[in-house]
């Protein structure tokens, strides 16, 4: 088993995900989001309203 150690764990990559992976790697933390499916196939890739 692969063990991976990071400072910030994010589950879900949507866009709530992905802007508290970036927000925590701007802060200078190492950040790895764990995501059922890929970031692009996520609602928030469905979205075409503008949010
Ligand atoms: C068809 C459609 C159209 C929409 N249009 C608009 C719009 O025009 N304007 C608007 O403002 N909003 C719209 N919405 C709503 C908007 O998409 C969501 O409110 C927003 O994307 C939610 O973002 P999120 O990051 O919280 O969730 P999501 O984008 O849903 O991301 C959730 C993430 O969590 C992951 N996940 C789920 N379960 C697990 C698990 N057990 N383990 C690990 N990862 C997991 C998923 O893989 C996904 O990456 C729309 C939604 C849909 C479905």
């Amino acid at each position: 088993m692969k063990i991976r150690y990071t400072d910030v764990l994010v589950i879900g990559g949507g866009l709530a995900g992905l802007r508290a992976a970036i927000g925590a790697k701007r802060r200078g933390f190492d950040a790895t989001i764990l995501s059922l499916v890929p970031p692009k196939r996520s609602h928030s890739a469905a979205a075409q309203g503008g949010m």
